[in-house]
């Protein structure tokens, strides 16, 4: 007999990772998306497994962003548009950058990070294929500058229990010839890795309707959050349908508070959206993904091609490209790989929206004021490589049972 019956709002990776861990589970588990699944911010991003990856909020990021903050060429971008919900959020971002809430926050991201790599070796076991690498990856940096952020991040992290290494220029070099040479080094991820994230959330799900009948349903764009005398009993969809559940979770990514609000309840979140483009692969092919460190540019191998991946704009919750910004992207990896110019054609372009809470924080946990209600979203840089974890912590609410790390910090409560 399955546990409960549960409507899951949401197929991007975190909705896949949470099918998955409440199928295993026993529950009988419905997925609607509003359009087909992966497709929204977890389908084109940089696909890295960063544990230990520092928070949007970090002391020094209110005086960059205000010098930036114009310039729709830096790597962060707002887009004057000041409304009130955009003001209350910055108010709460400014304090989550001051240094005892960061080292609070790395504390927790910590915590979420452990057993990270294991997480998704046991996904790969399953026989779910996403071309996992679980060598590391490395934050790259061209100046001396650049590299003495990275020294003092791996200390941070090492009391943590994250393994960084700083290597020489010369080094990063040799481990990846893709590289120019004369770069001041490198921070070596050894707990990180990378992976097609498409692919991941993908084979996610298609592995849960084939080995635990999840019930699939694309197309369904749900219109508001169903209650009955305080409790979560189903959502109904734009159709006008009206689909019954025991327990729902929302994990519609940066379409999480509007719907929460159709209840009442507030997410507050800001979409920072990112850009991808696609090149080839050129020789010497590229084997590791590198964060191209003084631009914020990532690179991933994916198959015969790179995903360049980068940049964050708070400009509202729409997929409008900025052309000037997804440029920025070919001519910040061009500094780093001679393969790259900015003449070098482009195969794909891509524009996804991260769902950013002010204090860097996603959001896991029942809802404070609605009975069955699970919330799991929020996870701004960080959604792919934290699915499993939020995953597992998920299902263990579901169960009652005592979650495997502190929540009181991601708690729906806090807002
Ligand atoms: C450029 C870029 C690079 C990134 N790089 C990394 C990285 O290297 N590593 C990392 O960990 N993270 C990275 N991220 C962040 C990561 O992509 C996100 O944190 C993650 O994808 C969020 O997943 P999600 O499932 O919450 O949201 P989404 O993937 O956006 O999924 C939400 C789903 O909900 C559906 N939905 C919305 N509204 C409704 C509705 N009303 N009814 C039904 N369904 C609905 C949407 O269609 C969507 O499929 C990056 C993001 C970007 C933009």
């Amino acid at each position: 007999m399955p546990e409960h019956k549960v409507i899951i709002v949401g197929g991007g990776v975190i909705g896949a990772c949470t099918a998955l861990a409440l199928c295993q589970r026993g529950h009988a588990v419905t997925l609607l998306d509003k359009g087909r699944f992966g497709r929204g911010a977890s389908y084109g991003n940089a696909g890295l497994i960063s544990p230990g990856h520092a928070p949007i909020p970090q002391p020094g990021t209110v005086t960059r962003g205000l010098k930036w903050m114009l310039d729709p060429t830096s790597p962060l971008y707002i887009a004057p548009r000041l409304s009130p919900a955009m003001l209350r959020w910055m108010i709460h971002f400014a304090r989550a950058c001051k240094p005892a809430a960061f080292s609070r926050n790395m504390r927790v991201i910590a915590s979420l990070s452990q057993q990270t790599a294991l997480a998704f070796q046991t996904i790969a076991d399953l026989g779910i294929e996403f071309d996992l690498r679980t060598h590391g990856y490395m934050d790259v940096y061209a100046t001396e500058a650049g590299l003495t952020h990275a020294r003092e991040h791996a200390q941070l992290v090492k009391a943590l229990g994250i393994h960084d290494e700083i290597i020489p220029g010369t080094e990063v070099h040799k481990r990846e010839p893709a590289l120019r040479e004369g770069l001041a080094g490198a921070a070596w991820h050894h707990d990180g890795a990378f992976a097609d994230p498409f692919r991941f959330t993908t084979g996610v799900i298609e592995y849960a309707s084939q080995h635990h009948a999840l019930d699939c349903r694309p197309n369904a764009p749900v219109a508001s959050i169903e209650t009955s005398d305080n409790n979560c009993i189903g959502v109904r969809l734009e159709s006008g349908q009206v689909l019954t559940a025991d327990r729902v979770v929302l994990c519609a990514g940066i379409h999480s508070d509007p719907l929460a609000r159709t209840i009442g309840i507030r997410v507050p979140m800001q979409a920072a959206k990112g850009y991808h483009v696609h090149v080839a692969q050129s020789s010497p092919a590229m084997k590791t993904a590198a964060v191209l460190g003084e631009t914020y540019v990532a690179v991933t191998p994916l198959g015969h091609e790179i995903r360049v991946a980068g940049t964050l704009e708070l400009s509202g919750t729409n997929l409008n490209i900025r052309r000037k910004r997804l440029d920025m992207l070919t001519r910040g990896a061009s500094k780093y790989i001679p393969a790259i110019t900015q003449s070098t054609p482009v195969t794909d372009e891509w524009v996804g929206m991260r769902p950013c809470t002010a204090d860097g924080l996603p959001v896991i946990g029942w809802s404070p004021t609605v009975k069955h209600l699970m919330i799991a979203t929020g996870h701004a840089m960080m959604g792919f490589w934290l699915a499993p974890i939020t995953a597992r912590l998920v299902a263990q609410l579901m169960h009652d049972e005592q979650p495997s790390i502190d929540l009181t910090h991601l708690a729906p409560a806090r807002f």
